[in-house]
């Protein structure tokens, strides 16, 4: 009996891991065609004042749909897109169309600064702060209008070269966060070495903050430590208002979440920002 059970459940796993092979690969070839085609979407999430509601910023999101039409989670396309080497090419064809983007918010009148992510592989890459300063000459985007999200274990990589590129962004006028702040691994004496503007605080510590003791007390201490260190703070995840008066009451006065606002896809985001001024 072991042994007959021994044997269906080596098949089942290389079964198992068969499937997961042809999803990977059928994954990759969407995104390689997407790519090739300019078809990879950008999704805008809105960053707000957490007193006021005044709009202060948009997340930009790369979306992917599939031949079905639905869409691909980010969780899974750009962790491949990383180990595929494809994430250079999808982080410069969001960069531009996010900054292309915001250029048309400022055609209509709104300035609303873009945040565009930057995986680790492209935060490797010695050209990335030449393109980025490239694509602002030829769209005549103020540098002011672009903010980058890195990731600590992004920045702690190559702590030096870290600390040149940080710089080189920071002369152009360019603003940097350490997105989901606390989930990473950073040392808090690089984080004072680094040239960052922005501290952001997880959305999983954001969700838990109300009912797990643990979670409030690190976005407590994400927020005291942002005060000490002279750092600007967002929330990311706010899904409650109680969350968001919470986060108030702590000292943290920018967000975003689903409570205010999904991703919205460009079209909505422009229908979002008229109806935010008149209404
Ligand atoms: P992130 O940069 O931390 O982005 C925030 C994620 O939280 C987004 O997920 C957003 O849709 C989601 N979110 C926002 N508000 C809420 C909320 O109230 N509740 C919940 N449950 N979720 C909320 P998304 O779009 O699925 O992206 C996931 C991650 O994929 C991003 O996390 C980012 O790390 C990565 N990503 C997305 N687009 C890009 C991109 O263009 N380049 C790179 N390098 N990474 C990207
Ligand atoms: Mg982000
Ligand atoms: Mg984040
Ligand atoms: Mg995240």
């Amino acid at each position: 009996k072991a042994k007959s059970e021994g044997r269906n459940r080596t098949s089942f796993f290389s079964e198992e891991l068969e499937q997961h092979m042809i999803h990977r690969h059928q994954l990759e070839l969407l995104l390689r065609d997407t790519l090739a085609n300019q078809q990879l979407q950008v999704h805008y999430q809105p960053k707000l004042c957490l007193k006021t509601g005044k709009l202060l910023g948009a997340e930009a999101l790369a979306r992917l749909k599939n031949q079905q039409g639905h869409w691909v989670s980010p969780v899974e396309f750009i962790p491949l897109a990383e180990e595929t080497g494809l994430i250079t090419e999808l982080g410069l064809q969001v960069l531009r169309r996010a900054c292309k983007e915001c250029l048309s918010w400022r055609q209509l009148g709104f300035q609303v600064p873009v945040s565009v992510n930057i995986a680790a592989p492209q935060f490797a890459n010695p050209q990335l702060v030449r393109q980025i300063l490239n694509l602002l000459t030829e769209l005549q985007l103020p540098a002011s209008m672009l903010e980058l999200e890195v990731t600590e274990s992004a920045l702690m990589l190559d702590v030096s070269k870290t600390q040149n590129i940080l710089s080189q962004l920071k002369a152009a006028g360019i603003c940097i966060s350490i997105d989901d702040f606390g989930t990473g691994y950073s040392s808090l004496s690089y984080l004072k070495k680094f040239q960052v503007d922005v501290l952001k605080i997880d959305k999983s510590f954001v969700h838990e903050m109300l009912t797990d003791k643990g979670d409030m007390e690190i976005v407590k201490a994400v927020i005291s430590l942002a005060q000490s260190m002279n750092l600007q703070l967002v929330a990311e995840g706010i899904e409650l208002e109680a969350q968001t008066h919470k986060l108030l009451e702590l000292g943290c006065q920018v967000g975003q979440g689903f409570f205010y606002s999904k991703p919205l896809s460009a079209k909505d985001f422009k229908a979002y920002l008229q109806q935010k001024t008149t209404a």
